[in-house]
Parts: structure tokens; sequence; C-alpha cells
């Protein structure tokens, strides 16, 4: 019913706002995986939803209707639908390679309905081919955890000894990326967490330990995975001169002050914000030569509440994904 009224929409060019009708495809979604982001737009910490609201933003699926303008991708084609959703293509990100800071960006699962259903519809030119290698399962989580965590990877420079502040599916991930270009890896979690911490191991951490331990050594640079602002100045205090921190989440509660001695000796701290097609296009080649191998735990999509909340607690090793159709 559902897909029928689509695709009659489809051909009547008028879904899919604000990408043009005739430019969309239609997925049947195999696999969606969970972000913290879905977490954030679900609690209301981000300012602008498209209420009422479908959230999900790794997205892989089968494309079983097209627009007449598509050209990239046919119908039968896996596909995958990360994040970033549309782009103006015009403005002075968008033409200088930046198409991540435009302003009139549109996101999967927050200004356009995502994933966590039967079926999505997306502008065919933000979508990615899924190589033949991976489930749908497994390709899902890389479709945010593992790019913007790559973007996030290259933004920390080309630094040996890496940081890595919450080991969850994008940490996870990025371990293995960064194990495979020949960096360490040493992995801070909450005190206590043993568990993410023995895991942090078996993903290929030199060490792994908590936010009230010392690191055994200076580090280059660190990512920020987890959504703490307190994490910044210690992270700042445990990176080499020259170091380079990175917060990778979109969303960060307040930033404490901090003493510019942490900051001295040209250290950088600074964000990282939605992804581009380029980047989306590299990592998902590399991830096929790493090989990279995200542990996915899954549930029903009739279950996304419970996955949610799992997520929430804190208590995810790797990434969660729905499973649907
Ligand atoms: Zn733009
Ligand atoms: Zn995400």
């Amino acid at each position: 019913m559902i897909l029928d009224a689509t695709r009659s929409a489809l051909r009547a060019g008028s879904v899919a706002e604000p990408a043009p009708g005739v430019g969309a495809v239609l997925v049947k979604v195999g696999a969606c995986a969970l972000c913290r982001t879905d977490l954030h737009v679900v609690d209301g910490e981000l300012d602008h939803p498209n209420l009422p609201l479908i959230p999900g933003h790794q997205i892989v699926g089968a494309v079983v209707a097209a627009g007449s303008a598509v050209e990239t991708v046919r119908v039968g084609d896996r596909v995958g639908i990360p994040w970033l959703g549309w782009t103006d293509g015009t403005c002075i990100y968008c033409t200088t390679g930046r198409e991540n800071l435009c302003d009139r960006a549109r996101f999967t699962g927050y200004d356009i309905d995502g994933g966590y259903a039967e079926y999505a519809v997306a502008d065919a030119r933000f979508c990615f081919p899924v190589d033949p290698s991976y489930t749908d399962v497994e390709a899902a989580p890389l479709l945010c955890a593992g790019l913007i965590g790559y973007r996030a990877l290259n933004a920390a420079g080309d630094g040996m000894r890496l940081g890595l502040y919450g080991f969850g599916a994008s940490a996870h991930i990025v371990a293995q990326v960064a194990r495979y270009q020949g960096r360490r890896v040493f992995a801070v979690t909450r005190p206590g967490d043993t568990a993410s911490q023995e895991f942090a191991i078996r993903m290929g951490a030199t060490w792994a330990g908590g936010t009230d331990e010392t690191l055994p050594e200076e580090l280059d640079a660190a990512i920020i995975f987890a959504p703490v602002g307190a994490l910044v100045p210690l992270a700042l205090g445990a990176v080499a001169k020259g170091g380079i921190v990175v917060c990778a989440g979109i969303h960060m509660s307040d930033i404490p002050s901090l003493s510019y001695e942490l900051l001295w000796g040209e250290r950088t701290v600074r964000s990282v914000a939605n992804l581009t097609r380029r980047d989306g296009t590299e990592f998902l080649a590399l991830a096929h030569r790493v090989p990279v191998h995200a542990q996915v735990d899954t549930l029903p999509l009739a279950e996304a509440n419970t996955a949610l909340a799992r997520l929430r607690d804190g208590k995810v090793q790797g990434a969660l994904v729905l499973t649907i159709n």
C-alpha cells in the first residue's frame, strides 16, 4: 500500500522534498543501523527535526523504483543511504568541496524521513553503492559510524599514537582502520567499563583504560566520540605538543573552561560535521580493503525502542542494527 502510493507519487514527481521526485529512488530497507545522533533526535537535543519524523540514517536496501531523472542507480541495485540527504550544490561550501557544511543541507532521519521503516525515499545522487562482500546488516554501520569516524580520523592528521575517547560503534571501526594504517590505538572509556576496554583490546587497541587512569604515553591525536564536553580538556592534556583533538559527535555537553596551558604548544581542538559524498566513496573503498568488520547486534524493526534504550544505556559493544524485511 505504502509502496503503491509512493510509486505513484514518484511518477507524479511529488515526493522526497527537497529532492525532485524524478531524481528520487524508493528503497526497500533491509537494515538500518542505530547512531547516537538518533538518540539526540529522539530526545529533542537537536534544534529543527522535521516532525513527525522517521529516524535512521544508516540505511541499506534495494532500489525498487526510480524516478525518470535517476542516472546513477537502477532498480535492483543495493544502495546505502547516509546522513547527508541533499545539498543545494551552489553555495560557497558546496562549490569548494565542503558540501558537509552547506547551510541548506537536509539530513536523513532528521529533515527527511529515515530508515526505521520498510521503505525509504532518497535522492539518488546521495546514495552509495554497497560492496557485495557485505550483507545489509554488516554494511549499515559503515554509513555513519564508519563514515563520520573516517572523516574524524582524517581530521586527526597522520600521528601514529591515536586516542579514542568512548569506544562505541564508530570507535571500533576507526580502530580497525587505524591499525591497518599502522597506527597504535589507545582507548579511553568510562571508569571501570572493563567490558568496553576488553572489547577495544580485541579490536586491536594497544592500551585501554578509564578516564580516571593515566595513559602510558603521550598521544599525537585524540578523537572524542562520547558527547561529553569534559573530555576536551582531558584529551588536550593527553596529546603531545602539536597534537589534535577532534570532537566527532553532532552534540556535546558544554566544554568546561580550561587553562591556556592545555592549548599551548600548538595543540588544536576542532569538530567534524556531517560528511561529503567524497568521504563516503573513499571510506567504503577503504573499508573493503582493510577489510572492516563491524561487530553487530541485531533487533527487528518492531524492537526499535528497545534498541534505542540499549544504546542509551551504553551497554552495546560495536553497532546495533535494526533488521527489516
Ligand atoms: Zn550548499
Ligand atoms: Zn550518525
